[in-house]
């Protein structure tokens, strides 16, 4: 008799993963706990207490900037919120995309000094999954049929349309909440106009597993390991990131990079061309063919310096530098700061110029 085919085991978590999310309450409005994806993540962390609230946006305990980095911390590791997504649209972006997807996540376990996406529910806010995934998918397919094909090739992709699929959250940490990446992942790889892409700053080595056929394009982000090891909190080091590169290659991820944010402090050039060189030593040939990257210059905003002077000043020593930056209101209305107009272009010229001459095989799809 044949042996019965038996699915490889899922590749294991290594245990900076495992220690990111060691879950013990999840707030839910009911609805998200009555579907498929809120009882899945329920099955993931069957010891977690469950906690119903009427919206995933109101819930004090665990939203706002109160309190210290230790409690966000615990916050972000020990804490999920499931919601439903209510009102789906896909948004024009033009930069890192053609379009950014509805979510199906928002917030992060990790704690990057510059994140924005605190912006809405404060830094402590831990992962929201939503669960209505169907919804949602079903809404993307139809999104990328109505476009039709892509005729005009643009900075974005040649042929495809892009999604983000990231703007508020890490997909790599979202797949080891619940299969929502999985399942978008697998509508991409059925739509031959279009691709899916999102920014990351963890190894998940799970993703490798989720056979994507060239229609997810990850954007692994990376900054000087000096500059990473201040501000890239709870992510996977730089080098762990790069050694990445070429094995989502193979797994069939379309693979670019994201150098955001760009830091310019006294000794930026030194380290950025240390990481370029780095990068073409320890790459292969595969990546090289098709690599890109997006270059985007630091912005910082008024709250959170000050919300980051209260924990991490030393992150602050380097993201708010106000000799050589300028404040400019956000669409959202809040004061953002970049560098000045000048100060920018000199920096983006001098990195661009690093690129061509330590990794001349790196396009830049844009720098901003
Ligand atoms: S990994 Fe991304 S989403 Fe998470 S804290 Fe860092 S910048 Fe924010």
């Amino acid at each position: 008799m044949l042996p019965l085919f038996e699915p490889p085991p899922p590749t294991p978590l290594d245990d900076a993963a495992c220690r990111l999310l060691q879950v013990r309450s999840i707030y839910a409005e009911p609805e998200a706990l009555a579907t498929p994806r809120g009882q899945q993540v329920l099955g993931r962390f069957p010891d977690a207490r469950v906690v119903e609230v009427p919206s995933h946006w109101q819930i004090p305990e665990l939203h706002g900037n109160e309190g210290n980095v230790e409690r966000w911390v615990r916050v972000k590791t020990e804490t999920l919120v499931l919601g439903v997504k209510k009102s789906l649209s896909a948004r024009l972006n033009g930069r890192s995309s053609d379009f950014i997807a509805p979510s199906t996540a928002n917030g992060c376990a990790m704690a990057c000094a510059y994140c924005y996406v605190p912006r809405r529910k404060g830094y402590a806010n831990p992962i929201t999954v939503f669960t209505n995934i169907e919804q949602i998918t079903r809404y993307l397919r139809g999104h990328v049929g109505r476009q039709g094909i892509k005729t005009e090739p643009d900075q974005v992709d040649p042929v495809a349309w892009v999604y983000d699929i990231g703007e508020n959250n890490d997909c790599s940490v979202d797949a080891l909440v619940s299969d929502n990446v999985a399942d978008l992942v697998a509508t991409f790889r059925t739509l031959p106009t279009a691709k899916a892409s999102f920014a990351t700053k963890l190894v998940n080595r799970q993703l490798l597993d989720l056979d994507p056929q060239g229609r997810t394009r990850i954007r692994f982000s990376l900054m000087p390991e000096q500059d990473a090891r201040v501000l890239d909190l709870r992510t996977s080091p730089v080098g762990e990131r790069i050694a990445a590169i070429d094995d989502f290659v193979e797994a069939g991820y379309e693979v670019h990079l994201n150098f955001s944010p760009v830091v310019l402090r006294e000794g930026w050039e030194l380290d950025w061309a240390e990481l370029l060189r780095r990068l073409d030593d320890e790459v292969g040939a595969p990546f090289k063919a098709q690599a890109a990257c997006e270059v985007i210059m630091l912005t910082h905003n008024r709250d959170l310096h000050e919300v980051n002077l209260g924990w991490h000043p030393k992150a602050e020593e380097v993201l708010w530098t106000p000799a050589q930056q300028q404040p400019k209101r956000s669409q959202s209305g809040m004061w953002n700061v970049r560098y000045r107009n000048d100060v920018k272009r000199q920096g983006l010229t001098r990195l661009q110029e690093l690129i061509g001459e330590h990794a001349p095989w790196l396009r830049v799809r844009y720098a901003f």
